[in-house]
């Protein structure tokens, strides 16, 4: 409300200052003959909000970014309008603190189509277009299902169902991770959660959860998982949250103290994409985690490369000395499967067994008893933009 004073305070009383969300406010300027105009607007509004606010006797400061669009023959729709200036707030942003920048058509289209998923990402959740695919976890002598892994889509209005490939990577950097992650957490354990009250069948079915690199450092991580848990009712110990190796190895002391934080909670634990990242096997031993999941790219070469080979056969016999669980990823083939067995790998994944299934999908394999015949790799279940 002080903000919107101040801003309020920077124009005349024909134009419009307005709160579009959150710390989103815009402002259109009626009848500008040019967009000197518009800056020096601007710059009027970023010197009335550096000065810091006063509350509760603490001084609060806060920063501007100004994104300009001028309506013209080409923008006249005031979407699009809303949609340039956004645009260009988000370069005035990555330019720094306090800046404004001037909406410029000519910015790369690349640029552009990344600014434009970015804004439209940050709307995602609110619009309802995530989607959640279950992939089957299966014990690999028997089939039988012993977990999901829970994988985001985005179903995007325009591109169709978008892979976590090409949104996550934005969203990691936008920050609009952390909602689609809470999102994320939430609506698994709701649908899992329903599931195993249903079918007693299901009851023992872990659900893993990837957490991104930003969301496992969000201080608020615990907190947030704790009301989840409580507010949906799922069983701690039958959520295993899954970073990856490199995420865990960024900063390795800090996440020996997050992962700790964690399983107070009494979750599982494990790490994702395991043998890409650069473990020091000593901080395998120090990481308080249950499970490893073998990267795709070794298993996809166990029966061409004899080095990866030796490498997953080597994985699988060390995180048994630990005692710790092992999961292989991404499995296509019979020979990978025959592979994984003859080498004590007990649990895996992969179209051999099932891409990511919508829920329904889920459902209907769990109602027809949990088990999984393997058959000849199918495709995946999404388009990447
Ligand atoms: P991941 O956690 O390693 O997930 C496994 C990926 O391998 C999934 O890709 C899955 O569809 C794919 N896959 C499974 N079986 C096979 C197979 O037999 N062959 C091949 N070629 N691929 C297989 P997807 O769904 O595209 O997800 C990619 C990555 O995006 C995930 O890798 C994960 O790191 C990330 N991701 C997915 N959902 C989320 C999420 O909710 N939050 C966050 N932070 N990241 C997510
Ligand atoms: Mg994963
Ligand atoms: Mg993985």
């Amino acid at each position: 409300r002080l903000a919107a004073q101040r801003i309020q305070a920077c124009v005349r009383p024909s134009d419009t200052v307005a709160r579009l969300g959150g710390d989103e406010f815009t402002v259109l300027l009626d009848d500008v003959s040019h967009a000197s105009v518009a800056t020096a607007v601007a710059e009027r509004i970023i010197d009335a909000l550096a000065s810091p606010f006063t509350i509760k006797g603490a001084e609060v400061f806060t920063g501007t970014s100004i994104g300009i669009a001028m309506s013209s023959d080409q923008l006249r729709d005031p979407h699009a309008l809303l949609q340039a200036a956004d645009i260009a707030m988000y370069q005035a942003k990555s330019s720094g603190r306090s800046r404004y920048a001037l909406f410029d058509p000519a910015l790369s289209v690349e640029v552009q189509q990344r600014l434009e998923l970015e804004t439209a990402l940050r709307h995602a959740t609110e619009r309802d277009e995530l989607r959640l695919h279950y992939q089957p976890i299966v014990d690999l002598q028997s089939g039988a299902i012993v977990g999901v892994e829970a994988l985001v889509r985005w179903r995007h209005p325009e591109h169709g169902l978008l892979s976590p490939a090409t949104f996550v990577p934005v969203a990691e950097e936008s920050g609009a991770i952390l909602e689609i992650g809470r999102w994320v957490l939430r609506r698994a354990c709701e649908d899992v959660g329903r599931w195993q009250r249903k079918h007693p069948d299901a009851a023992a079915l872990v659900l893993c959860v990837n957490l991104s690199a930003r969301q496992f450092q969000s201080p608020g991580l615990v907190d947030e998982l704790s009301q989840i848990l409580r507010e949906t009712g799922f069983a701690a110990d039958r959520l295993k949250l899954e970073i990856t190796e490199s995420v865990a190895m960024h900063d390795a002391e800090t996440t020996i103290v997050t992962l700790h934080a964690l399983r107070e909670l009494g979750v599982q634990l494990a790490i994702d994409d395991f043998g890409t990242g650069y473990s020091s096997l000593a901080y395998l031993r120090r990481f308080p985690i249950n499970t490893v999941k073998i990267d795709r790219s070794f298993v996809s070469n166990v029966t061409s490369d004899p080095n990866d080979a030796a490498i997953t056969a080597a994985i699988i016999a060390m995180a048994q000395r630990l005692h710790l669980r092992v999961v292989a990823e991404g499995i296509e083939m019979r020979e990978q499967w025959a592979f994984l067995r003859a080498h004590q790998c007990l649990e895996g994944q992969g179209y051999l067994f099932s891409p990511p299934l919508a829920a329904d999908d889920l459902v209907a394999l769990l109602e027809q008893g949990g088990c999984i015949v393997p058959h000849v790799a199918r495709a995946p279940d999404l388009t990447v933009a």
